[in-house]
């Protein structure tokens, strides 16, 4: 059995889900509980603002265009370990341990906080485009620097926004969780691309998802060369959106610059219009991709999923296991559809 250690996965002898036990999590600060706004006398205490490097673990990486030195002022884009880490350790006890009943894995992997702005202020939507471009082109370094890693399958980078969100530091960042083991909801995607696959039109799940819905046009948001834009048919969350690449990568590490770039205005263009639909709405979003070992193709197709969090999940959803969605995706689009357009048609702001 692995020691103890800060976090740990345990597998759930019912259903064969892994779960994290992760008690160092709960000694995390909780700024939403004492405010909700990005006043400066918030500020004072936030470890993530420019002059404060000293009070996080010495940096990663970071964005510095005039050459400043590291855990000193003068960078754009800043990534620092996690503190708090959900995982941490890579390739020293791996292995799962114990059988049968009750399986443990150690909870290896890396986590890392991308602070994506030296300003306390609000964040991705509201970022210059320069800013932009320069963030997610930072973004895939750094997955592709984790998904590098040998023992690493699965790279999940996120956000959380707002108060519902999970999050707890008010100041814009995104975190990175890489994992030795493959998390469920990728292996379940992964099923799905690979049976929908076996008897569809397409070599690959997503791709024949993405036409099916672009036949059926009542949820596509907006569909360009690069990327498609749809709330699903069976949406999980109100306003849930899906950003999909048209060409076919497993991982995001693999999308090209053009992609990179277009997703950079994308996906802020996509949480501009979902703010102007529900003022002030609390939101994950996250990046699935899955990291095949090279030269074998893995069937997975990257893509960008946004949940907005509206709601608490009630008895039924939990008892039964089945979300229940207010919002019509249906729906969904046309509203989300109609904001971009009118930003889209709004004289171009210099940004
Ligand atoms: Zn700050
Ligand atoms: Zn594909």
């Amino acid at each position: 059995m692995p020691r103890a250690r800060m976090s740990e996965f345990r597998r759930d002898p019912i259903t064969g889900r892994w779960r994290v036990v992760a008690e160092g999590r709960s000694a995390r600060p909780d700024e939403y509980r004492a405010t909700s706004s990005y006043r400066s006398a918030d500020a004072e205490d936030c470890p993530f603002c420019e002059g404060r490097e000293g009070r996080t673990p010495p940096e990663i990486a970071a964005v510095r265009p005039n050459g400043s030195v590291a855990d000193a002022p003068g960078w754009t884009v800043r990534s620092i370990p996690n503190r708090f880490p959900t995982v941490d350790g890579v390739g020293t006890e791996g292995a799962t341990a114990g059988s049968g009943m009750f399986q443990r894995a150690a909870g290896a992997g890396l986590h890392e906080v991308i602070v994506t702005s030296p300003a306390h202020a609000p964040g991705l939507p509201h970022f210059t485009s320069s800013h932009l471009r320069e963030l997610f082109r930072f973004f895939r370094v750094r997955v592709r620097d984790l998904a590098a890693r040998p023992s690493i399958r699965s790279v999940l980078l996120f956000e959380n926004a707002g108060p519902e969100s999970g999050g707890t530091l008010l100041h814009p960042h995104v975190q990175l969780v890489a994992t030795e083991t493959i998390p469920f909801r990728l292996i379940e995607e992964l099923e799905g691309f690979r049976r929908i696959a076996d008897s569809g039109p397409s070599d690959c799940g997503l791709e024949s998802v993405v036409a099916a819905e672009a036949r059926a046009a009542e949820r596509i948001v907006a569909n360009d060369e690069r990327f498609a834009v749809l709330a699903p048919f069976a949406s999980e969350h109100p306003y849930e959106i899906w950003i999909i690449p048209h060409r076919h990568a497993s991982t995001f590490a693999a999308a090209s610059g053009g992609e990179v770039e277009r997703l950079a205005e994308l996906l802020p263009a996509v949480l501009r219009a979902l703010d102007r639909v529900r003022p002030g709405a609390s939101y994950n979003w996250y990046i699935h991709g899955l990291e095949p070992p090279p030269g074998t193709g893995s069937g997975f197709h990257w893509h960008v999923e946004i949940a907005p969090r509206l709601l608490r999940v009630d008895g039924y959803e939990l008892g039964a296991g089945t979300p229940v969605n207010p919002v019509p995706p249906e729906r969904a689009t046309a509203e989300l559809r109609a904001q971009l357009e009118k930003e889209r048609s709004s004289a171009p702001q210099k940004r």
